[in-house]
């Protein structure tokens, strides 16, 4: 059966059929007018706002992306992939994994490819002033702090960094006031602590990005959550129109109030250049009305589900009964091992015995020291 999509065509947003898309193709339209094309006018022929050539932007980026990791700190995870490829379209969106999963690492590493892309202009229009990284203590931000030394030095990049543990108070805020600072990694006690500065007009629309490292206590206090949306761009006359909508409950919310509210949000982010917000959480608690706020005003999206991101195989291995069988599944063991890697359980049936299992561990020591 053929299915007509809707403005999917890649290419000009006509409508296309399920069989052309299925197969990687255009629209009957966009067809006709490609042909006679030569290869090379054909990259031309799909224009800056088409789906193909988001593809293309996210495919050149992901590729400059992991030659970037190769430099700084080796093969980027397969997670850490899938969210540069939304972080890199400039969207807000929430990390929800558990602790480990290079969460920390990715924002520094996203951070950091940020102004390195704006070297080598991979990013084309978008524009990498002030980032700001946000971790939940002191000792984090520290840790943060001499990552972000030690990777930039790696990637060949010479930026300003800055930190809310230096030492002198004074010069710290002269240089956040003065803007002289490409990167700043601070607590949310310092965000509080100097709420004047950071909500001052000039610092209005301050950040391309803030990436708020495992800080969940941010998303209670709105006090807070007025700062960074201050800090993305958002003025006080907006929230003051966004927030008596969001304080009723869902159901009293009727279309036409969402419908105006949503068009004065994209009116007034039309002609402003509003940051990104990329927030990672070990657990997934949502506190909703925050949430909410943030999808008005961000399209932000929560976190997903964990299971998206975890690599996790069950395997069982079954044998008939016969002569010299645990010998077998010894070498089966070991081969399954082999395969998939790092980071694994193996669970023996108690009546195998003590024998079996030191049998089985001596065989796949072996094995890895053969790898
Ligand atoms: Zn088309």
């Amino acid at each position: 059966m053929k299915v007509i999509y809707r403005g999917l065509c890649p290419a000009d947003s006509n409508d296309i059929d399920s069989i052309r898309l299925g197969s990687g193709r255009l629209c009957e339209i966009c067809e006709n007018k490609q042909k006679g094309l030569k290869i090379k006018e054909i990259d031309k022929f799909f224009p800056r706002d088409s789906l193909y050539y988001e593809f293309k932007f996210i495919e050149r980026n992901k590729r400059e992306f992991i030659k970037f990791c190769n430099k700084v700190i080796g093969k980027p995870y397969t997670a850490q992939l899938n969210w540069f490829t939304k972080a890199i379209l400039s969207e807000s969106f929430a990390i929800t994994v558990p602790t480990g999963l290079g969460k920390t690492t990715f924002g520094i590493l996203y951070i950091l490819y940020l102004y390195y892309g704006k070297l080598t202009n991979i990013l084309e229009n978008r524009k990498v002033k002030h980032c700001f990284f946000i971790a939940p203590t002191r000792l984090l931000v520290q840790q943060t702090y001499e990552r972000f030394i030690e990777f930039s030095k790696k990637a060949g990049l010479e930026l300003r960094i800055i930190h809310s543990n230096e030492k002198d108070k004074k010069a710290l805020k002269q240089k956040l006031k003065e803007k002289e600072f490409d990167i700043a990694i601070l607590t949310p006690s310092f965000l509080l602590k100097n709420k004047e500065l950071f909500t001052s007009n000039e610092f209005l629309g301050i950040a391309s990005i803030i990436f708020v490292d495992d800080v969940d206590a941010l998303l209670k206090r709105s006090k807070s959550i007025d700062i960074i949306l201050h800090m993305l761009g958002f003025d006080d006359t907006l929230l003051k129109e966004v927030r008596p909508v969001l304080r009723k409950p869902v159901k009293d919310v009727t279309v036409e109030e969402r419908k105006v509210l949503l068009e004065n949000i994209n009116k007034y982010k039309e002609d402003k250049e509003i940051g990104q917000l990329i927030f990672s959480s070990a657990t997934t608690r949502v506190f909703t009305s925050r949430i909410r706020l943030l999808r008005y005003l961000l399209n932000f999206e929560p976190g997903s589900s964990l299971e998206l991101f975890r690599k996790v195989y069950d395997v069982y291995i079954t044998f008939e009964k016969r002569d010299n069988i645990l010998a077998d599944i010894i070498n089966d063991t070991a081969k399954w091992v082999k395969k998939l890697g790092k980071g694994g359980l193996i669970f023996i049936p108690l009546d195998k015995g003590e024998k079996f299992l030191n049998e089985l561990c001596t065989k796949l020591k072996e094995e890895r020291n053969k790898l």
